[in-house]
């Protein structure tokens, strides 16, 4: 059941999109994609503009029905993407079948527009990729701590008045703190001491990251650490290195 839509339609529909930009998603950080590009309105705008017919009373819309829209401006396409990424990533509340549909029945490869008033679910103006790969994380390991197992909203193990809050913290405290060197740790765990241990995905302490640890350590075994180096180093003093 595919609308054929005239200039000004699409014109209208845009600019009643952007009232309700203007007074409830902007502030979100949610972009409105521009209308017109080099080969006549874009895709994003229609899309959104064909999802939009009819405020409040959307419908559902299959992808199949959003291609052969988009083809009568845009003959080439035969795979429109642009439904998934205005919400997920974009940020409008776009619901997705077979994926979010919490709160509308969408059968997979149908979406629709929910609302123009609220934001995507979780979407906090930068990019959900980031705030759901942290949850995904977090779901690894069970919503513990990797390091002591406190389990997040629950007490601290070793802390009874403390409730567990899982922060994101560097396996290697000189590295970034970016994917492949974050673990969850609890504030207990992930302030006290985090800057001398390098952590594995375990949250083991696996190396130094802070060598001025070695000061406390038993003088046997900082006479142990000297020697095992003076080896290493041919016994060349470091005073003369630069
Ligand atoms: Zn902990």
């Amino acid at each position: 059941m595919r609308k054929n839509l005239s200039d000004d339609e699409i014109k209208d529909t845009y600019e009643m999109i952007r009232s309700y930009h203007d007074k409830y998603l902007k502030q979100y950080g949610v972009k409105m994609p521009r209308l017109s590009g080099t080969k006549g309105f874009t895709k994003s705008a229609l899309i959104l503009i064909y999802l939009a017919q009819g405020y409040r009373n959307t419908r559902k819309v299959s992808k199949s029905e959003l291609t052969e829209f988009i083809r009568g401006f845009y003959p080439e396409v035969n795979d429109v993407q642009q439904a998934r990424h205005l919400g997920a990533q974009k940020g409008w509340f776009i619901a997705a079948g077979g994926r979010d549909n919490r709160d509308v029945d969408l059968q997979r490869g149908e979406y629709q527009l929910i609302t123009l008033e609220k934001p995507y679910p979780g979407f906090h103006g930068h990019r959900v990729e980031e705030t759901s790969d942290w949850e995904n994380l977090k779901a690894q390991y069970g919503y513990r701590c990797v390091t002591c197992g406190s389990e997040e909203g629950k007490p601290n193990i070793h802390y009874s008045n403390t409730i567990t809050k899982l922060q994101k913290s560097h396996k290697d405290p000189n590295k970034p703190l970016v994917s492949g060197n974050i673990i969850p740790q609890c504030q207990k765990c992930n302030r006290a001491d985090r800057n001398n241990w390098v952590y594995d995905e375990r949250g083991r302490v696996i190396k130094l990251a802070n060598p001025s640890v070695i000061k406390r350590s038993d003088r046997e075994v900082r006479w142990k650490v000297y020697k095992l180096l003076y080896e290493e180093f041919n016994g060349r003093n470091p005073l003369n290195d630069k």
